[in-house]
């Protein structure tokens, strides 16, 4: 597939070409049974098995323990949003959250809607959010239910290296930063993902959780909103959406068999950003803002000397064959998004055009 366009687009994004190649021959057979992956019914013994692998793999790769469930729903990420409090707390009780930024912005205003207690317990918001809290700062009330964290602020560019040490339970939004590093989630209670960023495409929400959070979750809620519906039917409570969970397995193969697991998956996405952060900090065209120790490894925000140079550059970008670098509607600027997909050659002719826009530029 020779003529590919350059994909840096923050979401949905690129997807391995292999992982491409496999698909387009199991659209039409899959498995030897003369039926396409799409047609196959979620309770066929073939879309079951794809759940149940996905399920081990996910916990493989992670090294979970048995005290971790991990189940496959819809509605993206911002369906987490409202169920996370909904699940884990009641009317009025207290809720901590710390806003680094837009998507962790828009949990804490559900948490609000519900009417539950909700603290802001540190903030980035007065640097605008080029930072991470100091972890060390980060005190939870002490009858709270839960402290939410966004690891990877996808649109300013920040990401959580260190989480931070609570005595309560730790929720965490992983849409942007999931399976990108070898992370450690057993001291998390929660955590949950969108696939379309990092693990296929959009339609599935991958969500870990560990059994002791799963003791207190009211008993009135709707039954697709409550999670223990989602275990204890393993996912196949009502019909799941079967091709993007298949595509999802088919990255975690990729992710095992192909990359080596999680420890080389984040070798290769350290190796991806340290080569575009180092061109930009040695460039005097484009500059990023983030503190040092909080830069992410998967967005890269930066901007240029002026509004129209930008525009420019998003202008020949394109013509050159290279997508998805434009910042988000929200905050402007450019944006160079290196998830799993994105491949480390990709990054390299991403850093050669932006040099040679950089030496007719200035
Ligand atoms: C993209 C994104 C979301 C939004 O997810 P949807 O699936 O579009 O609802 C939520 N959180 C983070 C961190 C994101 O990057």
């Amino acid at each position: 597939m020779p003529n590919r366009t350059l994909n840096f687009s923050a979401g949905p994004t690129a997807l391995p070409l292999s992982v491409l190649k496999r698909v387009r021959a199991e659209l039409y057979n899959f498995n030897k049974t003369g039926v396409g992956i799409m047609e196959l019914s979620h309770r066929s013994d073939d879309i079951q098995f794809i759940i149940s692998d996905s399920v081990e793999r996910i916990k493989r790769l992670f090294g979970l323990d048995e005290r971790f469930e991990v189940v496959f729903l819809q509605g993206g990420g911002s369906l987490q949003f409202t169920m996370i409090p909904m699940n884990f707390s009641r009317k009025g009780e207290k809720v901590d959250y710390v806003d680094t930024g837009y998507w962790a912005r828009k949990a804490i205003e559900e948490a609000e809607i519900l009417e539950r207690d909700v603290a802001v317990i540190a903030s980035s918001k007065d640097n605008n959010y080029i930072n991470i809290p100091n972890i060390k700062d980060i005190k939870c009330r002490p009858d709270t239910k839960y402290l939410h964290i966004c690891t990877n602020n996808t649109i300013f560019g920040t990401l959580w290296h260190e989480l931070p040490k609570v005595p309560v339970p730790l929720v965490a939004d992983m849409s942007s930063d999931f399976m990108s590093r070898a992370f450690d989630l057993c001291p998390l209670g929660c955590i949950y993902a969108h696939a379309q960023k990092n693990l296929g495409i959009a339609g599935v929400t991958i969500l870990i959780i560990r059994g002791d959070m799963l003791n207190n979750i009211p008993d009135n809620l709707p039954t697709v909103l409550d999670y223990r519906t989602h275990i204890k039917h393993n996912s196949n409570y009502h019909t799941p959406p079967c091709f993007a969970i298949y595509i999802t397995w088919l990255m975690l193969q990729w992710i095992e068999e192909e990359i080596g697991g999680l420890k080389e998956m984040e070798k290769t996405n350290i190796e991806k950003a340290t080569l575009l952060y180092d061109f930009i900090d040695s460039s005097s065209l484009y500059s990023n803002p983030i503190e040092q120790k909080s830069r992410s490894l998967m967005n890269i925000v930066f901007s240029l000397s002026s509004k129209q140079l930008e525009n420019k550059f998003l202008y020949e970008a394109s013509h050159n064959r290279i997508m998805g670098l434009a910042g988000h509607r929200s905050v402007g600027g450019c944006r160079a998004s290196l998830y799993n997909g994105a491949k480390l050659k990709a990054v390299k002719q991403l850093v050669d055009f932006m040099y040679k826009f950089e030496k007719e530029h200035h």
